[in-house]
């Protein structure tokens, strides 16, 4: 029945490590020399020239298949404003709040996490800016944890998705 099949598909998510998805440097990139400008296109966002990349979202599809995403950044709330039409994802995507959660002398997206996040719930974390802090964290975890570290003038890659993928994998 229909009504199972849907029961079914929430339950598999629920089920689903989290990956939680941060966009600048990420799916916006940033720090590339002009001449070698990676495949994109631009998108302005409250007056500000994005620069997304042109594989991103492809490479989020092929990641829904093993993870729920979830919006990481400080795009917030925003980011299902602009991001799931450009790169051609199924939206709206749910979110971590994050504005005024930052712990002093911890990194700032920390606690937001830890708010959102059931502390058993296993989760990937792919990011431009984790510190010392983020990979303690991880490796503090109750449920397994993965950071990936992305470089901003490339953002997410394949390698990067054959990483996650295989971490997903290995849980199920
Ligand atoms: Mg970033």
């Amino acid at each position: 029945m229909l009504c199972n099949d849907w029961d079914k598909k929430v339950h598999e998510l629920r089920d689903s490590p989290l990956l939680l998805i941060d966009v600048d440097g990420v799916i916006s990139l940033f720090g590339f020399a002009l001449d070698t400008r990676p495949h994109g296109q631009f998108l302005m966002v409250d007056g500000i020239a994005h620069f997304l990349s042109a594989v991103a979202g492809d490479h989020l599809r092929d990641l829904s298949d093993d993870f729920e995403l979830t919006w990481c950044t400080g795009w917030e709330e925003k980011a299902n404003d602009y991001l799931p039409r450009a790169l051609g994802l199924a939206g709206p995507l749910p979110y971590v709040p994050l504005t005024g959660r930052a712990v002093p002398g911890a990194h700032w997206k920390l606690a937001g996490i830890d708010a959102f996040v059931a502390p058993d719930r296993p989760l990937a974390w792919i990011d431009d800016a984790h510190d010392d802090a983020c990979v303690e964290w991880a490796a503090a975890r109750r449920a397994p944890t993965l950071l990936v570290a992305t470089e901003p003038p490339a953002g997410i890659t394949a390698e990067h998705v054959g990483r996650l993928r295989g971490w997903a994998g290995a849980l199920a």
